[in-house]
């Protein structure tokens, strides 16, 4: 059976989660790299051994060597460092941006026909940072963050109202950071808006935990991040990019103009296919998610200027 390649930049926590699920679904072979000697390797080997309990046949290999990784169908960078208590994405910055920086160019060099998923924090800005080193073209170079924002936003309304998450739906635009917006105007429950269902405060309370919601883990964990719902979400934008499924999600994608944004990568609707991005969806929203989607557009692009 041929595989796909996966390659995933830093095998910390985001980066191993993500690997064990591409591995037990079978989804790719996958290459982890990180720069620490033999915890990769090691790493995969473990993950490696697992797969005859779940007859799956994916290749799992460590490295660190951007050799090992040459064209790969998809690049995941989970590179960098994670939060602490008390910081917050942006915090990460100026170390993670120099880390990136090095990581795209290797990236552009041996896996120049990839897609990439950029995990790093702050993600919009290192998204952008990305595409601007490879000079990939947009469509190949996107973010993961509105995927994990709104299934966080799905799995508190399935939690409040005791439904199953599956008959919520939830969007989470704008950049991955304190300024996200939680559409209210689109999440619905077995197709009934959530307004309709749940009290003002209620969703207001809703919406705030969400923006907190990577907050909220770091607090519990205290010396890392979240990842497996993060991995979760990354193995949604590979499945929708090998066309295992065909879901809108929200993505970190360049805009032009899309939503009264250009020039950024900001996180909207989009659809994916093999090619990446394949199409923005342009959703209607309400006056003061507009308001807030362009609040949190100019955040992100301050940040950007930080670092461009
Ligand atoms: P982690 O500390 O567990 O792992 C990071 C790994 O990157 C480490 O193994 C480290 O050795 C490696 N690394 C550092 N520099 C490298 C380089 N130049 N090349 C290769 N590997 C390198 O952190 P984590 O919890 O896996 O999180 C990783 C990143 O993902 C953080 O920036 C975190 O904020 C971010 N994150 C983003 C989201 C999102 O929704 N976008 C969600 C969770 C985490």
């Amino acid at each position: 059976m041929i595989h796909k390649k996966v390659t995933i930049v830093g095998a910390g926590n985001v980066g191993t989660a993500t690997a064990l699920l591409i591995a037990e679904r079978n989804l790719a072979d996958v290459i982890l790299i990180d720069v620490i000697k033999d915890i990769p390797q090691g790493k995969a080997l473990d993950i490696q051994e697992a797969c005859p309990l779940w007859n799956a046949s994916s290749k799992v290999a460590g490295t660190n060597s951007y050799e090992d990784t040459a064209d790969s169908d998809i690049v995941v960078v989970t590179a960098g460092l994670a939060r602490k208590p008390g910081m917050s994405r942006d915090d990460l910055l100026q170390r993670n941006a120099a880390i990136t920086r090095e990581i795209a160019e290797k990236i552009a060099k041996t896996s120049p026909s990839a897609i990439v998923i950029v995990v790093t924090n702050p993600m919009d800005a290192m998204t952008y940072l990305v595409q601007k080193v490879t000079r990939f073209p947009y469509n190949r170079v996107i973010g993961m963050g509105g995927v994990l924002d709104s299934a966080r936003m799905r799995s508190f309304i399935s939690g409040e109202l005791e439904v199953p998450p599956y008959d919520v739906r939830a969007m989470v635009l704008g950049g991955h950071g304190d300024l996200m917006v939680p559409v209210a105007s689109s999440t619905t429950v077995k197709g009934k808006v959530i307004a309709d269902i749940l009290h003002g405060s209620k969703i207001e309370a809703i919406i705030e935990r969400t923006k907190n919601g990577g907050a909220e883990i770091v607090g519990l964990l205290k010396t890392g991040s979240a990842y497996h719902a993060p991995a979760a979400s990354i193995v949604e934008m590979i499945e929708n990019i090998f066309g295992i499924k065909n879901e809108t999600i929200p993505c970190s994608v360049y805009l032009d103009g899309e939503y009264g944004v250009k020039g950024i990568y900001l996180g909207v609707p989009v659809r994916l296919s093999s090619k990446g991005l394949d199409r923005i969806i342009e959703l209607e929203l309400a006056e003061n998610e507009k308001q807030a989607f362009i609040a949190s557009a100019e955040a992100v692009r301050k940040l950007i200027q930080k670092i461009a």
